[in-house]
């Protein structure tokens, strides 16, 4: 059985701690790998040796530095199939969508290479009578990255390129569930020529997280997984005088307007309830209508999702890959019963699809319940499966209510061809990334991954931006009399 291995100053090493983990072929239901979880001396030794690294590679003028992550970015290009192949492997998703992953990655290499713009420093002269004043930025030391199973590669690829292309060192550790993807991309930062020790990655869960939580040489932590973790993460990584990035949670409403070009957006509507099947952060989960356009919403919704080809992410023609485990999918049908026990209509059951679903693997049909409300579990809770609830407000203002009265607040849709409302909308949802007219509101590379509420715990957030620029360096202020 494959092992995963660590990546350590430059070299694949294999795990000492003890074995731990499956990692599943998710469209077989088989096993593939195992992952060992990392013992506190191996994430101490990698640590100690990526603080020592940092003191030489933050002496590296940032051009140089920057090199580096061009010669990244046309790696990642050359080698885009076969990473997609792996993320396919592990995670489930169509091949399609592991290369959208690794293309966002890309844009993070590209957008960081901004870096050398960023870090300039600010100055005035003469504050006062022959005193200069002059802010400059330094890097900081050691960060650690913590990344969830569903997006394998780029989301620890939204925080590398910026830390390290301003002068940090970084120590990886990614699901459990999905660590081939980063595994693999240990080669391509090794031949884009990063100077060995400057990522470094090590693997495990939970105790692998204390372990990084409790290490004084880590200064940072950027995390992403579901909230319970994320505030976990973020209450003790503050405690313990660390700066923390914690992105969690979801649990997003799509509001259709009666005015909504139906037939321009259902396609960008189906993949937003189906795509990743429905293991995305920003995937819709709740679909709001209005009284006058709830059935004509729901027929085209329906006929769309009865569409949907499900099978291996392997298959060009796929189009819904399974689900990353078992208990996960039992956890996801469970929902469906709760959301039938409490009052919902099941228009179209995933759990029911007879020869259209696998008979191997951890696969779901895509699901619709309508005459869901907000007491009930399925419009609560992240349920990060393929499942619409489908809630009916009265009007405008009570959609907003419903909307705002989730816990969470990631992502948010409108549809409609109104600039009034479209315009009402972004002001008075509370949510951090929001569509006009887009499924997925996913900010480009250069703009902040937003998020709010329970959904999101820190200041800073990741991806590119003014953001990552204040959270992987310092200031120093420096007042001059000569
Ligand atoms: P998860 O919280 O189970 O795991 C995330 C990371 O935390 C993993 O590296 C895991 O090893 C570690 N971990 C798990 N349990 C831990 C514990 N008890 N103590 C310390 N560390 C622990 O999340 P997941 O299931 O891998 O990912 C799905 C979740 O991530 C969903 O809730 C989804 O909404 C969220 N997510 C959020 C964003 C965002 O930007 N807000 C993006 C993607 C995914």
């Amino acid at each position: 059985m494959k092992k995963i291995r660590n990546f350590v100053n430059g070299k694949y090493v294999e795990p000492e701690g003890e074995e731990k983990y499956d990692v599943f072929n998710p469209a077989e239901g088989s096993i593939i790998a195992r992952v060992s979880e990392a013992s506190k001396d191996e994430i101490d030794r990698a640590v100690d040796d990526a603080y020592d690294i940092q003191q030489k590679w933050s002496k590296v003028p940032i051009p140089e530095r920057i090199k580096y992550l061009f010669k990244l970015e046309n790696i990642m290009w050359e080698e885009i199939d076969e990473l997609a192949k792996v993320t396919t492997i592990e995670h489930g998703k169509t091949l399609d969508e592991s290369k959208g992953d690794i293309i966002r990655a890309i844009q993070n290499v590209e957008s960081a290479a901004a870096a050398t713009y960023h870090m300039m420093g600010e100055n005035n002269r003469n504050i006062a009578n022959g005193i200069d004043e002059e802010l400059i930025r330094v890097p900081i030391g050691v960060f650690g990255i913590i990344s969830p199973f569903n997006f394998p590669v780029m989301i620890p690829f939204w925080f590398i390129p910026y830390a390290i292309a301003m002068g940090n060192t970084v120590v990886v550790k990614p699901s459990e569930k999905t660590p081939m993807s980063m595994e693999k991309s240990m080669e391509l930062i090794k031949k884009a020529g990063i100077p060995d020790g400057v990522v470094q990655l090590i693997n495990g869960g939970g105790e692998a997280v204390n372990y990084m939580l409790e290490n004084k040489k880590i200064s940072g932590i950027s995390f992403v997984g579901s909230t319970p973790v994320a505030k976990y993460v973020y209450e003790k990584g503050i405690s313990n005088g660390k700066r923390v990035q914690a992105g969690a949670s979801a649990k997003n409403f799509v509001l259709v307007m009666p005015d909504a070009d139906l037939d321009a957006n259902i396609g960008n509507m189906i993949s937003s309830f189906y795509g990743n099947a429905g293991e995305r952060c920003l995937a819709g989960s709740v679909l709001v209508t209005l009284p006058e356009n709830h059935d004509k919403v729901l027929k085209k919704f329906e006929e769309h999702a009865r569409k949907l080809k499900i099978g291996s992410g392997l298959n060009p023609e796929t189009e819904m890959g399974p689900l990353i485990r078992k208990e996960h999918l039992e956890r996801v049908k469970q929902y469906i019963d709760s959301g039938e026990k409490e009052g919902g209509n099941i228009i179209l059951d995933g759990r029911k699809m007879g020869d259209k679903l696998p008979k191997d693997g951890f696969f779901l049909g895509p699901t619709i319940i309508d005459k869901a409300s907000v007491d009930m579990k399925i419009v609560k809770e992240e349920i990060f499966g393929p499942v619409a609830a489908i809630v009916t407000a009265k009007d405008f203002n009570e959609a907003i209510e419903i909307i705002n009265s989730s816990k969470y607040g990631n992502a948010s849709t409108i549809y409609t061809k109104s600039g009034y409302f479209a315009r009402e909308y972004t002001e008075r949802v509370e949510a951090g990334n929001i569509g006009v007219n887009i499924g997925v509101a996913a900010p480009i590379a250069f703009y902040p991954f937003s998020g709010m509420k329970q959904s999101f715990f820190g200041d800073l957030h990741p991806q590119g931006s003014k953001d990552h620029i204040m959270f992987f360096s310092e200031r120093k202020v420096i007042i001059t009399k000569w």
